[in-house]
């Protein structure tokens, strides 16, 4: 059976067909810059061929209806009927779900007034989900959300200690993020182990563009780094994470601006950008640091130091650590971000192996045999998750 998992963005849209339950990728790809003036992207790959074509995308919609008509030019499917199910991610679920559900008239209207929480995520997600109904009519589609794994922290790890009014006016707290990600790959991580993970203390550290940090006791989530929105936590390409928020106030004051552009700022030009005044961007850094550039250096440190903060304070929480695991965009590549960050954690008898951290492009066991604490990388794949969760209900 084929199933689709999309990820919608404010201007992107990206795809992932898997035969199911085999979980094999029959087509993947993605199109860019919908909704602009200029052309718009369209990147396909199937039968080993890559493909990229300009083309006008006024919306999600004609990106939906162009991806459809050429699955079948390719012959990637026969008919349409063939896809029997369409999961999308959802970055924000809010307090409303804790786990991945069918989509129908109030899943939707719960999405939309969650739109608040997370403006550039809900909106397009919920474009997504209504250009899909219009061409596919009868599919099934679900919904697997970033912020469900999360919903398991307890009131002292999400609340706030702001006017409790806050809290039940308008549902300040932290939700956290990546959670398909953070359950995935502590679940590979038994997996992979032959262990159960009802009994692991588990902390993965999801290090990409966005990053955030998460303490898994059995199996489910007692904290995580980011908060009301992915801008708390540690640093990242481009986000600041935690400061003092006295400093949107100090700067909207310094510089004539409003309390929405300084967070932009914060969200937009700071972390790795905003430290090296050169780029957001993992590999451009090491490269800068290497030839000896003291900012760009800095700004990997300063991250280096937080997720250190993280991983110290979550191993307090949880009581003792049996893995860390690294994932995403640099967690799963960059060995040197690895070796930096497990030579600050001597402290609890964490210790690299060289050989087996230099390698990457799979799941594998990156400490020496001589560490307290297991230490993996392993790929993240919540395309997959979603893929798993449809068809989990779409024939339940
Ligand atoms: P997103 O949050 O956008 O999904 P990714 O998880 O794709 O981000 O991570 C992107 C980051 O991964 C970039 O900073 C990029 O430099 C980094 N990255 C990718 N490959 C490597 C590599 N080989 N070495 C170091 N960093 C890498």
């Amino acid at each position: 059976m084929k199933i689709m998992s999309i990820n919608c963005g404010s201007s992107s849209l990206k795809f992932k067909l898997f035969e199911m339950p085999e979980e094999k990728v029959i087509t993947e790809g993605q199109f860019e810059r919908i909704g602009f003036k200029e052309m718009g992207l369209y990147k396909i790959k199937a039968n080993g061929l890559k493909e990229e074509t300009e083309l006008q995308l006024k919306d999600h919609s004609v990106a939906v209806e162009t991806l459809l008509k050429d699955l079948i030019d390719k012959k990637i499917i026969n008919s349409l009927d063939e896809i029997k199910g369409v999961g999308h991610r959802i970055v924000q679920g809010g307090k409303y779900f804790d786990k991945s559900c069918l989509v129908d008239e109030d899943v939707k209207k719960k999405i939309e007034e969650l739109i608040d929480l997370a403006p550039l995520h809900n909106r397009p997600h919920l474009i997504g989900i209504n250009a899909f109904e219009a061409h596919l009519p009868n599919i099934k589609q679900t919904v697997v959300f970033d912020t469900a794994f999360h919903q398991t922290m307890k009131e002292e790890c999400f609340m706030y200690a702001v006017p409790y009014r806050w809290y039940k006016e308008y549902g300040i707290r932290k939700y956290g993020a990546h959670g398909t990600s953070h359950q995935y790959v502590a679940n590979e991580y038994a997996r992979l182990t032959g262990k159960n993970i009802e009994d692991l203390k588990l902390i993965t550290c999801h290090i990409g563009n966005g990053a955030s940090i998460t303490a898994i006791d059995g199996g489910k989530c007692v904290d995580t780094s980011m908060g009301l929105t992915p801008l708390e936590g540690i640093p990242m390409g481009t986000r600041s994470g935690n400061i003092d928020p006295t400093v949107v106030s100090y700067i909207c004051e310094k510089e004539g601006k409003d309390a929405k552009t300084v967070v932009n700022e914060l969200n937009k030009i700071s972390g790795y950008l905003g430290v090296s005044c050169y780029s957001n961007d993992a590999r451009d850094l090491e490269e800068k640091y290497h030839e000896g550039d003291k900012l760009s250096r800095l700004a990997l440190e300063i991250q280096d130091k937080r997720i250190v903060d993280y991983i110290g304070s979550y191993y307090f929480l949880l009581g003792r650590v049996d893995a860390i695991i690294f994932t995403a965009g640099i967690g799963e590549n960059s060995s040197e971000m690895r070796k930096r960050v497990v030579d600050r954690l001597g402290v609890i008898g964490a210790k690299i192996d060289d050989i087996e951290n230099a390698k990457r492009g799979f799941a594998h066991r990156i400490s020496s045999k001589d560490s307290k604490v297991d230490l993996w990388a392993i790929p993240t794949n919540e395309e997959l998750v979603i893929a798993r969760d449809t068809l989990k209900l779409i024939t339940e």
